[in-house]
């Protein structure tokens, strides 16, 4: 037995995600065959600029702000002035009664996550995970020791199948994760889901003596179609942390922002808001980015021009049902989940590789038999990518 590192963490290290395994070879095909021949639907990493007002604040924030406070330290939390704008907006929007010591800033939705399952972990603890899931959520809950437990969605619409859930649900649970607007189906859950797991959770916590929490981590909030709304979870489920990150609605993923939000109303919220500050310092997530947190004063509510998304999305499902694909017809984030003509979506997204096409297959989603398209990329890229769409679905005429 290697005792030198982490044994686990050299796995996590030494191998890449099934995601950037594919971008990583994207690169190299385009080398070999030039970019124009490769359509790369891999990663969701937003394809559309930040909006005006982020290069506004920050150039502003450059020449207008003593360089030493500017680049400093903030409190480990995060700026009060940056919390308080955060408690704001939440109050503008949702009326939720929050207030800047119910907020901790961070880096993104992953650090979000990282600290709120360390804050809330204790041995023998599980977390429940809706599949299809973001496969990081597995990372992210086993490095505090808590064991994921997976309940599949509904076939189909891909919304939260409450049998399923009900019989997940044990004396040992601790967390759910709900991720909605989707990654990677695009589903938003829909009121009556919301509801339905709110009871499922009351229900528990009468039976088994404990509370469940819910962690909603929602970097797509402000990425939905059709008129579609996002249900505010707390407002049907008082214990839920909400995780946030500014990741995709500003467009700015590289600058590591977002922040954990516990609201007055979570039960035990001084536990669990000091519990979130302890782990943000035993993972070194204090101070999140200074820059960004002073950016976040001013861009606020703002969002990037996210109807590319929505014209991408209309695009390609539109184009993909006409060639025969069986496409879920995702309302929000920006992937859409496409049923694998063949049992083995591993064999068929290897197959898709040969047309130059770069799908994730959602075994790693831990939902096996469909592939995920990322469509924030550019219309251009949509558009020459169908021929080798239509291809492909020859195969299996
Ligand atoms: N959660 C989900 C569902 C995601 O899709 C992502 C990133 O794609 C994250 C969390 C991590 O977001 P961030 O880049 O803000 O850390």
């Amino acid at each position: 037995m290697n005792n030198t590192v982490s044994q686990r963490n050299y796995a996590l290290g030494s191998k890449r995600s099934e995601i950037r395994e594919l971008f990583e070879y994207g690169k190299k095909l385009a080398a070999e065959i030039g970019p124009e021949s490769v359509y790369d639907f891999s990663l969701g990493n937003p394809s559309i600029p930040a909006p005006e007002e982020v290069k506004r604040a920050l150039i502003d924030a450059l020449e207008n702000t003593d360089p030493v406070a500017l680049h400093g330290y903030t409190s480990a939390q995060g700026d009060l002035k940056t919390r308080s704008a955060v408690a704001d907006h939440i109050n503008k929007e949702f009326a939720a009664g929050a207030t800047a010591d119910d907020v901790y800033m961070t880096c993104g939705a992953a650090a979000s996550l990282t600290v709120t399952l360390n804050a809330l972990a204790c041995e023998g603890d599980e977390v429940i995970l809706l599949a299809p899931y973001f496969p990081e959520y597995r990372v992210f809950v086993e490095q505090t020791g808590m064991k994921c437990v997976e309940v599949g969605c509904r076939e189909g619409d891909f919304g939260i199948d409450a049998d399923a859930l009900e019989a997940a649900i044990n004396r040992n649970t601790k967390a759910i994760i709900v991720n909605s607007p989707n990654n990677p189906t695009g589903a938003v859950y829909s009121e009556s889901d919301i509801k339905a797991l709110a009871g499922l959770l009351t229900a528990a916590h009468e039976k088994f003596g404990r509370r469940i929490y819910i962690i909603a981590d929602e970097p797509y909030r402000e990425l939905v179609y059709d008129g579609v709304s996002v249900p505010f979870i707390p407002d049907y489920y008082p214990d839920t942390i909400v995780c946030y990150s500014f990741s995709k609605s500003l467009s700015i993923p590289g600058q590591r922002i977002g922040y954990i939000l516990v609201l007055p109303r979570v039960f035990a919220h001084d536990e669990i808001y000091y519990a979130v500050c302890g782990a943000g310092r035993a993972l070194g997530y204090v101070c999140a980015p200074a820059l960004f947190q002073r950016l976040v004063c001013e861009c606020i509510g703002k969002t990037a021009d996210l109807s590319v998304y929505k014209r991408n999305r209309d695009r390609l499902y539109m184009a993909l049902t006409g060639l025969g694909y069986n496409v879920a017809e995702g309302r929000g984030a920006f992937y859409l989940f496409v049923k694998s003509p063949e049992k083995d979506a591993r064999a068929f997204s290897e197959r898709a590789k040969k047309y130059g096409l770069l799908i994730v297959a959602s075994d790693s989603f831990g939902y096996p038999g469909y592939v995920r398209i990322s469509y924030c990329v550019s219309p251009e890229m949509i558009e020459r990518s169908l021929p080798a769409f239509k291809k492909l679905i020859e195969e299996y005429n």
